[in-house]
């Protein structure tokens, strides 16, 4: 080790790496704030575990693989150039297109460097004497920093149910976020596949053009609306890119972060029924499953309204369907509609009618074990040469608890949620100063349009960085008390819907063990900015700021070699 002073006078030394900012995740979120940071002269490491940027579109390979959000929509909004240059060929663009995109984002700003690949994260220790965070990768790395911004995904973590059997299967199986690059040939072969959220919809429908046979194992029957996917008409593109800054401005103050040229409706219970048909109907056209379920103002808040929104979809079900047995099962019964996450599809209910798809319930008959040539429920045993698994995710807080994170008196994270996800405005947690977490717990995540929900997310944390620099502090943290006022404010919110009706990934339910918790701010993104703001605004209330003389940029003592007396914590 060796020690040097620098003009300042302060002592330096050589040891770990040092960098201003540590992004975790080279999806996305982390791609702009790669982006922001640069912007600001800061020194910037990104770890990245996949060995490609792009995220969620990076793993999620499977067949049909599909963001259910127009590309025109889903899309950086941050450079004009860029939105008026890039061609998307279809409506709702398929994996392959918005890896590219992707990929031509990061070569585009130049960020390829930024990032490390191969290199997931797995500790993230604060150290107080530091005041710094102390990160470390799987395959070695080490870099010390001042700020951590865990862009790290809601939808990362893989979610791999317990079946027995599973590891003795002789076939080949797949988690639909874990898909090999090379892909996966179906031709005449028996494929079972289990799950049917939005990514079960997807790959059903893709799988069951190619597979010899494909059995749906089906538990709980999702609410899909049609995508009506297609070429994107040149026209269309064109409307959109001569528009770009009015309806972009528009979307940022919209509560999902969409552009709904349609008239939004009251009461469902202001309409006769065949008015309100007609108004479904209309929705049901309009390609956005988000903005579908605020057709009606109550759809969400009253059981009575949903049940008729429901029920409509059911009507389309049962249309479409040929056997009326197998449309019943298809048709959700259990939970209101738009509890679970809404899907979207472009076939789904239609792969039904295909003789060499069959649907299999395992609610009534459950699986009881996965075996060496296929899979056994209580009702009868199928032979697969495939198995998929469309399980999902751990899903908001699962790839930050999976990162082993450790905060001001080795408090670990996993044990400060082990009731539920605390945190406030849902970027920090009290206790784990300097560090920020994009679409996590308490934030509107999942419940809006992701990429500009990031870009939002990202410019707050970036303004509040360079707040504090301006201002001579070292360092951000909450108390408990604002987190518990957050908590009680979404819970508030969420008491008044009907998300805490569904068995949901929403709530945790799909992991055994994870606390159940509506862990997603539902007041609607424009609200939860101008309450962001408003802290900010109010001298960061609910914050608590600390100063010492150390900026970003200067070189430090790091871990073991601070000198006593020169610790700094959190006020
Ligand atoms: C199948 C699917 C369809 C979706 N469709 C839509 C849609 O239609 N509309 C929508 O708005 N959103 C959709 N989403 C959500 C999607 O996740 C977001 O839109 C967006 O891509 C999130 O970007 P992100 O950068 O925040 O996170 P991600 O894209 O999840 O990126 C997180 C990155 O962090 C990395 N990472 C995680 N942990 C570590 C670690 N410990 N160390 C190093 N790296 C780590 C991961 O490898 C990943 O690359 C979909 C998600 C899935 C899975």
């Amino acid at each position: 080790m060796t020690t040097a002073s620098t003009a300042a006078g302060r002592t330096q030394t050589s040891g770990p790496e040092t960098a201003d900012v540590v992004v975790v995740g080279a999806g996305f979120s982390g791609l702009y704030a790669l982006y922001r940071l640069r912007g600001l002269n800061l020194k910037v490491v990104c770890f990245e575990a996949g060995d490609g940027v792009g995220g969620t579109w990076y793993w999620n390979r499977y067949p049909g693989a599909r963001v259910d959000i127009e590309s025109m929509q889903y899309s950086y909004s941050f450079d004009d150039d860029l939105q008026q240059e890039w061609r998307w060929p279809e409506y709702f663009s398929p994996q392959a297109d918005l890896e590219d995109y992707a990929n031509h984002v990061t070569d585009r700003f130049g960020l390829r460097d930024l990032i490390r690949f191969n290199a997931r994260v797995n500790r993230l220790r604060y150290d107080e004497r530091a005041g710094r965070w102390d990160v470390s990768t799987e395959r070695g790395d080490r870099v010390i920093a001042r700020y951590v911004i865990a862009a790290s995904g809601a939808l990362d973590a893989t979610n791999i149910p317990d079946f027995p059997g599973l590891e003795s299967f002789r076939g080949e199986w797949h988690h639909t976020s874990q898909w090999p690059k090379e892909g996966v040939n179906f031709e005449g072969k028996r494929v079972g596949l289990i799950g049917t959220g939005s990514t079960g919809v997807q790959a059903t429908t893709a799988i069951g053009k190619t597979a010899g046979h494909l059995y749906v194992f089906q538990r709980t029957p999702a609410y899909s609306l049609p995508a009506n996917n297609r070429p994107l008409p040149a026209d269309y593109e064109l409307d959109w890119k001569s528009h770009y800054a009015e309806r972009r401005s528009v979307m940022h103050a919209n509560f999902a972060l969409g552009y709904l040229p349609v008239q939004q409706h009251g009461s469902v219970f202001d309409y006769t029924p065949e008015a309100r048909t007609q108004i479904l109907e209309q929705a049901w056209q309009q390609r956005n499953g988000l903005l579908f379920l605020r057709t009606f103002t109550d759809t969400m808040l009253s059981l009575e309204a949903n049940e008729i929104v429901a029920e409509f979809i059911r009507g389309k079900i049962r249309e479409i369907v040929k056997d009326p047995e197998t449309a019943e099962l298809l048709c959700p019964k259990t939970y209101p509609v738009g509890t679970k996450r809404i899907c979207m599809d472009t076939g789904y209910f239609e792969t039904f009618n295909n003789p060499n798809v069959t649907l299999v319930d395992v609610k009534s008959n459950p699986i009881t074990e996965i075996t060496p040539s296929g899979l056994r429920t209580t009702a009868g045993e199928y032979d697969l040469d495939i198995l998929i698994l469309a399980t999902g995710f751990d899903a908001v807080t699962g790839s930050l608890t999976r990162m082993n994170i450790t905060g001001v008196g080795g408090v670990d994270l996993r044990e400060k949620w082990a009731e539920r996800p605390t945190n406030f405005l849902g970027y920090m947690v009290a206790g784990f100063p300097n560090l920020f977490m994009i679409h996590g717990p308490g934030s509107p995540g999942v419940l809006a349009q992701m990429i500009t929900g990031g870009e939002k997310q990202v410019d707050w944390v970036t303004g509040v960085i360079t707040d504090l620099d301006r201002n001579g502090y070292a360092s951000i943290d909450t108390t408990q008390e604002a987190e518990q006022d957050w908590g009680a404010e979404m819970a508030e919110m969420a008491a008044k819907t009907l998300y805490q009706h569904a068995n949901s990934w929403y709530v945790g339910a799909n992991i055994p063990g994870k606390p159940r918790y509506f862990m997603i701010y539902i007041g609607g993104f424009d609200q939860y900015q101008k309450r962001c703001d408003e802290q900010v605004g109010k001298g960061y209330e609910g914050f608590v700021l600390a100063r010492n003389e150390v900026r970003a940029g200067d070189e430090v003592p790091t871990g073991d070699e601070v000198p006593a007396g020169d610790e700094q914590r959190p006020a």
